[in-house]
């Protein structure tokens, strides 16, 4: 294939605007779309074309790249009489970063292969932070060629590509990450606030774990206690950061790509119900606020 240099980008979101972002400041020629006026206006205000709809933005271009909320929206925008897919060129590479069910991402690269298009699902890990310091994690599933192609762009917005296997198979990987995510956090809210209703300073346990054969991710860098690390959402009143109805959407999405096969899942299963409950009241909070399940007044 031809280097990239032409780029439609759909979905201008949290995710998606610093991305695209990242894009022009490595060089790259965008035409962008997303339903939501202001930030067209804004990306149009830094000098980016701007398309009317999904189709418009991907005429003429050597890559589309879409970070949309869910699986819906991915396949209204690709498929469908008109869908991106209806009129796109042949050799038009097409990643997907979005989080949607590997079944739903295979269904995709399926409609995509049918016109000789190649698609690849490239969903990300690092948030919004990783999001605009281009310091993402993707995790791609398609075709060795069509990673190939991509892997320069994805270098673009981050720092870590990875080829999981084929279609569907980077959307298996993220989810995988993100259940278990889920776990480490409630087991690590559970265990703070054993040893905290016990007497002791939970700065003091988390260092004591960090050290032991409890550390994980979320002891080094993502502690759910508030005070323990000054930096983090759980020392911010639990703003920012990755929502707990995020979180289960992905455990949700765990789920269904664990039932598809009939697979057990017993340890998120306990995990996804803690997170269906605390939606109910504090979706929009950082996902570290599963702690307030075991001990309300640190909200
Ligand atoms: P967001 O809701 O902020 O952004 C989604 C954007 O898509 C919005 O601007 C919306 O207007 C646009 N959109 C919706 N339907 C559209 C359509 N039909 N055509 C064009 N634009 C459309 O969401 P986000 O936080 O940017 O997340 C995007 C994806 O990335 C999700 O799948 C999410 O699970 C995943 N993700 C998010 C994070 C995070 O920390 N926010 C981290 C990793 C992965």
């Amino acid at each position: 294939m031809n280097t990239i240099k032409n780029i439609g980008f759909i979905g201008l979101g949290n995710m998606g605007k610093p991305m695209a972002e990242n894009l022009i400041k490595k060089g790259y020629s965008l035409n962008v779309f997303d339903l939501n006026k202001a930030v067209l206006a804004d990306m149009a205000s830094q000098g980016v074309t701007v398309a009317n709809s999904p189709k418009a933005a991907c005429q003429g271009v050597d890559m589309v790249i879409s970070m949309l909320p869910a699986g819906q929206h991915v396949k209204s925008v690709f498929m469908g009489d008109d869908g991106v897919f209806a009129s796109l060129d042949p050799k038009t590479l097409v990643a997907d970063s979005s989080t949607i069910a590997a079944a739903d991402a295979r269904e995709v690269a399926e409609a995509a292969k049918a016109k000789g298009i190649r698609f690849i699902d490239a969903p990300v890990s690092g948030g919004t932070g990783g999001a605009v310091a281009g310091a993402l994690t993707f995790i791609v599933g398609g075709d060795a060629d069509a990673f190939a192609d991509a892997k320069p762009v994805l270098e673009a917005m981050g720092k870590n590509i990875f080829h999981a296997g084929g279609h569907g198979a980077g959307q298996v990987a993220k989810i995988c990450n993100n259940m278990l995510l889920g776990v480490l956090m409630s087991a690590t809210s559970e265990a703070i606030n054993l040893g905290v209703k016990n007497g002791l300073d939970a700065k003091v346990l988390s260092d004591i774990m960090l050290q032991s054969s409890g550390r994980n991710w979320t002891l080094e860098v993502y502690n759910p206690y508030p005070g323990v690390i000054d930096t983090v959402p759980s020392s911010n009143g639990y703003s920012g950061g990755f929502m707990s109805k995020l979180m289960l959407k992905d455990m949700n999405l765990a789920k269904l790509t664990a039932d598809d096969i009939g697979v057990a899942t017993p340890m998120a299963d306990q995990a996804r119900k803690m997170y269906t409950q605390h939606v109910e009241n504090h979706a929009d909070m950082d996902f570290s606020s599963i702690i307030s399940v075991f001990d309300e007044s640190v909200l």
